[in-house]
């Protein structure tokens, strides 16, 4: 059977406290091996190391301030990472990065809070999960600054242009994480993953949330990612056995699975 890793699934949330037994026994039939666990704020951090010790053969935990999360104590929050961040095995400082989606109120805060956890991932020789929304040039503007210091990671839920990929390659060892969007009718993603090799894309669900068709609209989970595999091997004409063997591949040498 063709084996899959989630490199983003966020199952210790709320929404699988009451089935989370069954949503692990439905990605493991599904083939999926292993799930990524990016971290979000200390209001998450508890409920993530414990679904991780019940299961470290199946979870990797991440630590990491999330853009969305940066708000009044974002000193406070950002002192916690680096406090933990050698608390545990975990495999990559994140998810970090700009997101001027939801709000620009503190984005001076959010762009140095990027830049910092940035920078303690290369001192601890870890990569880094990128969330970028409506940020593509307060991120790279960002990069450019800490230009010569070695980074490596994923941008995850990836949907820009063939360009933005190319940018992207250039300011470090990036992956495109794959997730959702993808398979959504009209995704622009589409066309720009034709062109993207499978060597620099990893798969992710992004669970709860990003829901693929067929089951947009309903709780994400990561048993799913086999639909967004499948559409990627339509999209690029390979049967999904490549898309899984590369991807899986990938995802190992990431995160040093
Ligand atoms: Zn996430």
């Amino acid at each position: 059977m063709a084996e899959f890793i989630d490199t983003h699934a966020h199952l210790y949330d709320q929404a699988f406290s009451k089935d989370i037994t069954e949503v692990i026994q439905r990605l493991e039939e599904a083939g999926v091996s292993h799930c990524v666990l990016p971290g979000i704020d200390i209001s998450a951090y508890e409920p993530m190391i414990a679904l991780a010790k019940s299961r470290p053969d199946l979870f990797s935990p991440c630590i990491g301030l999330h853009p969305t999360s940066v708000g009044e104590d974002w000193e406070k929050e950002l002192n916690f990472v680096k406090k933990h961040a050698r608390d545990h095995r975990f495999v990559a400082i994140g998810e970090i990065g700009i997101d001027k989606y939801w709000s620009t109120e503190y984005l001076t805060q959010q762009t140095r809070v990027f830049a910092e956890q940035l920078t303690l991932a290369a001192e601890l020789n870890l990569p880094v999960i990128i969330h970028l929304r409506n940020s593509t040039e307060e991120i790279f503007q960002v990069l450019s600054d800490l230009r010569g210091i070695p980074l490596r990671g994923v941008f995850h839920a990836f949907s820009g242009s063939y360009e933005t990929y190319k940018r992207i390659l250039k300011h470090g060892d990036f992956k495109v994480g794959i997730g959702g969007v993808s398979t959504y009718k009209n995704a622009g993603v589409a066309a720009t993953l034709e062109k993207i090799s499978l060597d620099d894309i990893v798969l992710e669900t992004d669970a709860p949330w990003l829901t693929p068709v067929p089951f947009r609209g309903k709780r994400n989970e990561s048993s799913y990612l086999v639909h967004i595999a499948a559409n990627i091997a339509s999209i690029k004409g390979v049967p999904i056995e490549t898309v899984a063997t590369a991807t899986t591949n990938n995802a190992r040498k990431l995160f040093s699975l």
